[in-house]
């Protein structure tokens, strides 16, 4: 079966190929760098890394943007407060955001890209949008005109048709029963950073950035447009109707929106109070990759209630896994029926691929791999696995970690458990009796990298933490 993504556009689930040359233009909208990001934002940041990995597995290229928007009225009030320039207050939280990513293996975009950087371009998209008689003035500040475009409403499936026309609204974030115009362009207020444009002094509205940034570097139309679906409405619609006045094209191909991180059956928010921070999680003594695990394991179009049960469920999953891995390299095998079981890690595989190739549905390709080590597991206990079968199964793991990422213990903190460790040493015996005295020391170095000291004793090894 081919790759199939739900598209929020036409509420299907559709084939997904690329337009042109085997490569994905992909738009994802980056966050607001004005405080800590939650880990109910990285649960969508989360989203678009695993499409990245998958995509990249199925054969094609990527070039895909994310934007940082390093100006809005949350980061001005702030900055405002701090006596800060815009520019010192957001490369605190961009710092954060990316070390954070980095904690979480997020892998980086092709392209992020700020939207203090691209001003002039989207001062030139709005005097284009003005000449086309998209846009009025009203007080300095300048509005998009949505009833000049009739197919507003077209991906939250919502009919505007009886909206007042003229109502204006001037913040960047609102509900739908307040759709109205909204401002492209804000007129300086005192105090307030803003910039000499061909429009006059002023700063862009939230919106724009994103239809300016992806055509600039994407083309009129993307492949997938990504967000969490709190975007779909207001800031996705507006970027249609942005951007398809500019050009005349269908914006993106598909449209993609990662459900809500929830606490409490509530949206994981700043606003309700109810949020952690990555830090505040790994300050805990909890483990990046458990929270990495536990925001990729649920499909990204299902809820996910965050607990920290589930985060420990999370930990005990990539232990096992790691434990078998090192089953795997350092055991001893003699079962003697391989076909039997190439074939079943074959099927395991198949079953992988064909989940995520179904919508990204990670739980189901997480449940093909756990049935596949329980079983092999069993076999291992009872000697009936055979040599021929390990090559193979480390592949299936190498398949699953090159989109999971939680393989390898994090090399900043001492995350082995006691049987990893013995598992080490036993591998490092191995290759001191096979004359391997480079492994050996790469294992003594690697361990001592985890904090794990080693003693060699006439009574054989002791370890212990440093
Ligand atoms: P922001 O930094 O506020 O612009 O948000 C960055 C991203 O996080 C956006 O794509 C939001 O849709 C997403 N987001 C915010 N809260 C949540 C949540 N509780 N669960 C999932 N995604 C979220
Ligand atoms: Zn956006």
């Amino acid at each position: 079966m081919a790759l199939r993504f739900s598209n929020t556009l036409t509420h299907q689930v559709e084939e997904f190929v690329p337009a042109r040359d085997n490569t994905v233009r992909m738009y994802t909208c980056g966050p607001t760098v004005y405080s800590y990001a939650h880990i109910g934002n990285f649960r969508s940041f989360m989203f678009y890394d695993i499409l990245r990995r998958w995509l990249r597995l199925r054969g094609l290229k990527l070039d895909h943007v994310m934007n940082i928007t390093d100006v809005d009225d949350k980061i001005i009030r702030n900055a405002v407060a701090e006596r800060k320039s815009l520019a010192e207050y957001t490369a605190i939280y961009e710092k954060a955001f990316l070390d954070d990513c980095e904690a979480l293996r997020l892998e980086r975009p092709e392209r992020l890209v700020r939207a203090t950087e691209h001003i002039p371009e989207m001062a030139k998209a709005i005097q284009q949008l003005a000449d086309r008689e998209y846009t009025y003035r009203s007080d300095g500040s300048i509005y998009y005109r949505i009833a000049k475009f009739p197919e507003y409403g077209k991906l939250s499936h919502s009919d505007f048709s009886g909206m007042r026309s003229g109502a204006r609204v001037d913040v960047d974030e609102y509900e739908k029963a307040d759709a109205r115009d909204f401002v492209l362009w804000k007129a300086p207020k005192d105090g307030e950073p803003f910039w000499d444009t061909e429009l006059g002094p002023g700063r862009p509205g939230w919106h724009i950035e994103c239809s300016v940034m992806a055509i600039q570097y994407l083309g009129e139309t993307l492949d997938i447009h990504a967000g969490g679906i709190d975007l779909v409405f207001p800031h996705h619609e507006n970027e249609i109707a942005q951007s398809e006045a500019l050009t005349g094209k269908p914006f993106a191909r598909f449209w993609m929106h990662a459900e809500f991180l929830l606490v409490e059956g509530q949206k994981m928010s700043k606003s309700l109070g109810n949020f952690f921070t990555l830090r505040d999680i790994l300050a805990q003594g909890h483990q990046p990759e458990a929270v990495r695990y536990l925001l990729a394991s649920a499909p990204y179009r299902k809820a996910l209630n965050f607990t920290f049960d589930g985060l420990k469920s999370a930990a005990t999953a990539i232990e096992r896994l790691r434990n078998y891995k090192l089953r795997l390299e350092s055991g001893k095998f003699s079962g003697r029926d391989a076909d039997a079981l190439l074939a079943r890690t074959a099927q395991a595989r198949k079953e992988f691929d064909e989940s995520l190739d179904d919508d990204l549905n990670t739980a189901q390709a997480l449940a093909s791999v756990f049935e596949y080590v329980r079983e092999t597991n069993t076999l291992m206990d009872s000697g009936e696995f055979p040599v021929a079968a390990v090559e193979p199964a480390l592949g299936l793991l190498g398949r699953f970690d090159s989109v999971f990422d939680v393989l390898q213990p994090n090399t900043k903190q001492g995350t082995l458990s006691s049987p990893e460790i013995e598992a080490r040493i036993t591998q490092r015996a191995q290759a001191k009796k096979a004359k391997d005295f480079a492994g050996a020391d790469r294992i003594r170095q690697e361990l001592l990298e985890q904090g794990i000291v080693l003693e060699d004793t006439k009574d054989g090894v002791r370890w212990k933490r440093k």
